[in-house]
This record gives structure tokens, C-alpha cells and sequence, in this order.
């Protein structure tokens, strides 16, 4: 057989199951289909993945990054310290409500925020530090919260790739002032377009409902200056019918991610994902470096059937809205962002992969690896 008789394995792929269908009809056929009960059984439900002891739902995980930056009264004149080595939403979010991204390198060994370039970049307008939990795997949260106490700042967690990721027992998104996840298409699940703030405060939690609906808790009694980032309670009722199922897709993206290691570990030039003591990766991404020809490696696999995909081949630093006078800001010193950009590669690790679609990723890559020479 050759590999023109192969199916393609997709990088990523997106489930809707008949009960996500089902869900979304129910609530289609009872004519109440904005903001209302299964938003609110959406939010109690998920809380217990987040940790925290209250959930708001919004209609995008972006939206979520910008309420709690919103209701945590940044703006104009405030740094947000973001790593650079991330989906722009994160550095957007900063932008959005008038401040100032400051990007900060990541560590060779997890691709996340570097605490100790983070704490460098801390002066007297920082107010919050934004940790990515980049491809499911937390950022040091332990250290990161030690230095945010220190200096009296916030953190916001941008968990959009990591719902169910955790240190300890201790789930993401309950040790920030708020935690926000993204439930669009391609994440570990999905509400179509979703997203969720996650927040121990009580007084946080009612902001973000006052901000996500025009400043509004009583109708037409507007409180704040608000906007429309509600999700409609169709939506919710596919999370929901998804969450029931988001356990069970955890384990199996665990289970391929652990037999891709098994496979990958032994071939020369590949460095397969380092997970740190004590942290649950939920492998949103399955990322290897590859530190020699990335691009013709990621060709070769593509030629072989192998979906693949660089997150991200340009840091959020060298896009053009985060430009000083055209060109990165020479304040932005970033030499591990700019070696994940070069060497990162994310290969299938969704959970409808089989056995045999690991064996032929494992096998194209000791493949694509070997024929650059
Ligand atoms: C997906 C994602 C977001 C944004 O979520 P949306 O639901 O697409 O708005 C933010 N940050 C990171 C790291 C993401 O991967």
C-alpha cells in the first residue's frame, strides 16, 4: 500500500455527536433560545473543572480575557506582563481595554511564561500578569503567583487550551483573580463559539454579568458601561452535552500523547513535550521541537498524510499591531520565543485517533526527520 491508499489524520477534529445535535434542537423547539437556564447550568457544571466557586459564561474565550481585564479596572496608563509565544488573543485582550502589553520570554522546557524574565519586567505601571497555559501543560502558577503577591498585581489565567489542566489537584483557572477558557471548534471541547470566566470573588463574578450584558442586572437599570458577549443558551446546551463527554477525551489525548512519547522519544533531532512534576498536561497541542529544518519536516509530513501545524510561527511581539515605529520593540528581549517559533510542530493528538494512525505518526516522523539529511 502506498500512502496514497492512507487516509489523512487531520491535526485537529472537531466532535459534534448526535446528543450535541439533539441538544441544540431541544432547545431550538422551545422558542427560548438567548441567555437563560442552560447558560446557567453551563456555568454551574463547569465550575467544578475550573476549581473556582463561580462560572460566567460569554460568547468567545477573547471575550472572556476582555471582561475580567474590564472588571478588574485595567486600562489606559496599566502593563499587563503576557508571554509573547501565544495565540494574539491573549496580548489583544491587554489592548483592547486601552493597556500596554509586556511580553516576557518563555523556558526551553515548557513553552510557558519564564517567572523569573516576568518578575524583570515588573515596574511601577504593572497591575496583572496573563499566564498561557500554551497546548494544555499549566504555567508555573506557583511561582508566578509568589511574584504577583510580592508586588501587589493580578493574574488573569488564559486557560482557552487547558480545561481540566491542573498542578497538584489543584485545577487551572482557580488560582488567578479569573481564569478564561474558549470553547471554539478545535479546543479540548466546544459550545461552536463559547468562552468562560472562572473567579473565586464573588463581587468579580457580578461584574462580568454586568459587562457581558450592557451593565445590566435589572433590566434597563444599567449599572456600568457594558457590551453584548452573551452566549446564547443553544450553545450552552452543546457545552453542556460536550462536557459530559470532556473526562473521557482528556484521558485518551493523555493515553495518545503518552504512546506518541513512547514512539517519538528515540528518534534523533525530535524533543518530545517535557511535562514538569506534579502537573496534569491535557495536551490540547502534542508539540515536539524540532530543532533542525522544521519547515521541510513539516512538508515531508504533510506529503505523508501527517496533519501538522506550527503554533505559532510568529511571535504575538513581531505582529504588526504590536510594532514600535515598524519594528519589534528593541525593549523586547525574547530569545526562547523566538527558538519555539523556529522549532515548534504540533502533530495529531485528538481523541479520535486509533492505535495504527499513532504507529504511521511515529513512523513519519522518524521518516521526515531522516530524510532531510
Ligand atoms: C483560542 C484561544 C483564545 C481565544 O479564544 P476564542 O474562543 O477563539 O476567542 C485565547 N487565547 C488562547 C491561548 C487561545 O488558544
Amino acid at each position: 500500500m502506498t500512502t496514497q491508499d492512507l487516509a489523512r489524520i487531520p491535526a485537529a477534529k472537531p466532535e459534534i455527536s448526535e446528543a450535541d445535535i439533539e441538544a441544540a434542537v431541544r432547545v431550538l423547539r422551545s422558542g427560548m433560545v438567548v441567555q437563560g437556564p442552560e447558560v446557567k447550568a453551563f456555568e454551574e457544571e463547569f465550575a467544578p473543572v475550573t476549581g473556582a466557586a463561580h462560572c460566567v459564561a460569554v460568547n468567545s474565550g477573547t471575550s472572556a480575557l476582555h471582561l475580567s481585564l474590564l472588571a478588574l479596572g485595567l486600562g489606559p496608563g496599566d502593563e499587563v506582563i503576557v508571554p509573547s509565544f501565544t495565540f494574539a488573543a491573549t496580548a489583544n485582550a491587554v489592548r483592547l481595554v486601552g493597556a500596554e502589553p509586556v511580553f516576557a520570554d518563555i523556558r526551553r522546557d515548557s513553552f510557558n511564561l519564564d517567572p523569573a524574565a516576568v518578575e524583570a519586567l515588573v515596574g511601577p505601571r504593572t497591575a496583572a500578569i496573563m499566564p498561557v497555559h500554551l497546548y494544555g501543560l499549566p504555567a508555573d502558577l506557583v511561582t508566578l503567583t509568589a511574584i504577583a503577591d510580592r508586588h501587589g498585581l493580578a493574574i488573569v489565567e488564559d486557560a482557552a487550551q487547558a480545561h481540566g489542566a491542573a498542578i497538584g489537584d489543584r485545577p487551572v483557572g482557580s488560582w488567578g483573580k479569573a481564569g478564561c477558557f474558549s470553547f471554539y471548534p478545535t479546543k479540548n471541547m466546544h459550545s461552536l463559539e463559547g468562552g468562560m470566566v472562572s473567579t473565586d470573588d464573588a463581587e468579580l463574578a457580578r461584574q462580568l454579568r454586568l459587562l457581558r450584558n450592557q451593565g445590566m442586572e435589572q433590566r434597563y437599570a444599567n449599572e456600568v458601561v457594558g457590551t453584548n458577549t452573551r452566549l446564547t443558551d443553544v450553545a450552552a446546551a452543546i457545552g453542556r452535552s460536550q462536557l459530559q463527554r470532556l473526562h473521557g477525551w482528556t484521558e485518551q489525548r493523555r493515553a495518545n500523547a503518552a504512546a506518541l512519547d513512547a514512539g517519538l522519544a528515540e528518534i534523533d533531532g525530535v524533543v518530545v513535550p517535557l511535562v514538569g512534576e506534579g502537573l496534569r498536561h491535557v495536551y490540547h497541542q502534542y508539540t515536539i521541537r524540532v530543532p533542525h529544518d522544521r519547515d521541510a519536516v513539516s512538508a515531508k509530513l504533510t506529503e505523508l498524510g501527517i496533519g501538522n501545524a506550527v503554533y505559532y510561527p510568529t511571535p504575538v511581539h513581531r505582529l504588526s499591531p504590536f510594532l514600535a515605529d515598524g519594528a519589534p520593540d528593541p525593549r523586547w528581549d525574547l530569545p526562547e520565543t523566538e527558538r519555539a517559533a523556529a522549532e515548534a510542530l504540533s502533530l495529531p493528538v485528538h481523541p479520535a485517533l486509533g492505535e495504527s494512525d499513532i504507529d504511521r505518526i511515529v513512523g513519519s516522523v522518524a521518516a521526515a526527520v531522516g530524510s532531510r539529511a
